[in-house]
């Protein structure tokens, strides 16, 4: 296994970073990670794996009729490319399916045009078509209620105030990482001081989900609502209140709702500037979204390439499968998806024999909350500081978690996660990728995704650091196929089959911080 230039290399590396305190095998294994590189370089298959996500799958809202749909297609995906165990696994109760059937919304007055906008998710839909005068609602505090007490019956509702459409980015571009950035994210090597607790909310100001239940009281027939403020395009969620459902996505409290649509910020501005100028507002809406009648249980897909003599120690590459729902989210996180489902083809295609078990995942109910990879992480592994939930015999076993969440731009470094003693072994793995601009290690903890989920429990988990690139970001309705770079996730596919291969065959699993 040990070839010269890897150990010179290694060498090399190791002091530049620290001194080497044994001869243990950290890779890179530079024959294997030539074929790891023709095959994903040469061969590439990622963009046909995110583009039948992206174009034939569509949407995948966890819990939803779209979602199980492509749950199928992922287990058959991952048999295809001869992975073994491959299974989609019930991870919780999920409350109600839901799903948008059907959406049309017109301009009628002060003159004809059509609008983009949608539903958000777990709202009802209207009682057919309804054509109304929308109007200004602005409340904020309970002292602002009296104002519209009686002056909303039947009428569409601007909840929102208008917003500044940015035009920056469409002016300036999207950079991606400079030299100076990636210097700046290794140099930055204290960690932040935690956040101050907020202050205690303000029982004066309405909360999102009192002002809705009060446009419903009133007699309202839907809510107009605007956030993001970027140009042409429309950002939205769940309705509010969902978070705090005691049984989540209850049928009833949707169906309690009022029909709430996002529309685009030049859209929304237009509507406020009419009114504000004392003239009507007419639209037409109509929504038909299909709810389901029973609690259903959210999934994750997995699947393994099941490892040589430490077979029963586990590497895990993956990204969520699930998004919100008015576009197919390509780059949050269908392009995640692709990379972890090309790292698994080409390891199998250049017939890799990992020591260890390589087990892919495809998370559901990450955008709710990273709830598929924290019940995944409690059901499978444990936690050593919970004492009702300790430590299975899987845990002791498990070696990393690689993901990708931060967009559809290239790796550019990871993020140690705090953890010191993984920094060795990821410079030295990093280094046949200098080519790609892979070079940076920030001690740094990033959140807000599923490694999250084991990083909590004590487990090795980490996020790659990723360029800026073009695209909504995700969570709107512009999130297609043509914001993917297919260079970035070619080069992606690559280093995460390179990590999962080097973390599978290395003399020890990745060494763990102190738990705290
Ligand atoms: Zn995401």
């Amino acid at each position: 296994m040990k070839k010269a230039p890897r150990a010179l290399l290694a060498a090399v590396v190791a002091l530049s970073i620290a001194p080497l305190s044994s001869t243990a095998q950290i890779g890179p294994h530079w024959d294997t990670i030539a074929k790891i590189r023709e095959e994903g370089l040469q061969r590439s298959q990622v963009m046909d794996i995110a583009g039948y996500i992206v174009d034939v799958l569509g949407a995948r809202l966890t819990n939803s009729e779209h979602m199980k749909r492509a749950q199928a297609w992922a287990k058959d995906k991952m048999e295809k490319l001869g992975l073994v165990n491959v299974a989609v696994e019930p991870f919780m109760d999920y409350g109600m399916t839901w799903d948008n059937e059907y959406f049309s919304l017109h301009l009628l007055e002060p003159d004809y045009q059509p609008m983009t906008g949608f539903p958000l998710t777990h709202t009802p839909g209207t009682n057919g078509k309804v054509a109304c005068a929308a109007v200004i609602a602005d409340v904020q505090t309970r002292a602002d209620l009296a104002k519209f007490k009686g002056k909303l019956k039947g009428v569409a509702v601007l909840a929102s105030p208008p917003l500044a459409v940015s035009q920056a980015a469409l002016a300036q571009g999207v950079s991606r990482l400079t030299d100076e950035d990636l210097r700046k994210l290794e140099e930055n090597v204290i960690p932040p001081a935690p956040r101050p607790t907020p202050p205690p909310p303000n029982p004066d100001v309405l909360k999102a989900d009192e002002k809705i239940a009060f446009f419903k009281a009133e007699g309202a027939v839907a809510v107009f609502q605007c956030e993001g403020g970027r140009p042409g395009v429309v950002t939205g969620f769940a309705r509010p209140g969902t978070k705090d459902d005691k049984d989540k996505w209850s049928r009833e409290k949707t169906l309690d709702s009022l029909p709430i649509v996002a529309v685009t910020p030049e859209h929304y501005n237009r509507m406020v500037r009419v009114l504000k100028r004392g003239l009507p507002v007419k639209v037409e809406i109509e929504i038909r979204n299909r709810i389901g009648e029973k609690v259903g249980k959210a999934a994750n897909v997995l699947g393994e390439i099941p490892g040589t003599d430490l077979r029963d120690e586990v590497v895990m590459i993956g990204a969520h499968f699930d998004s919100w729902h008015a576009s197919p989210n390509a780059s949050d996180d269908a392009s995640g998806c692709a990379v972890a489902l090309e790292a698994a083809r080409i390891l199998k295609a250049i017939g890799a024999a990992p020591r260890r078990t390589i087990r892919v995942a495809l998370w559901g109910g990450e955008e709710q909350g990273i709830f598929g990879s924290q019940e995944y992480v409690r059901q499978h592994f444990g936690n050593p500081k919970d004492p009702k939930n300790p430590p299975t015999p899987a845990y002791e076993k498990f070696s990393a978690y690689f993901n990708q969440d931060y967009g559809a731009g290239q790796y550019r470094g990871i993020y140690l996660q705090g953890n010191e003693y993984a920094r060795l072994l990821f410079a030295a793995w990093m280094e046949p990728f200098r080519d790609f601009g892979l070079t940076a290690v920030s001690i740094q903890s990033v959140g807000s995704t599923d490694h999250v989920a084991f990083d909590q429990a004590g487990l090795p988990g980490f996020q790659f650091i990723q360029d800026r690139i073009a695209g909504t970001a995700g969570h709107t309705n512009l999130d297609f196929l043509d914001t993917l770079s297919p260079e970035d996730l070619m080069k992606n596919a690559v280093v995460m089959a390179a990590f999962a291969y080097e973390a599978a065959v290395s003399d020890a699993r990745i060494p763990r911080k102190l738990l705290k």
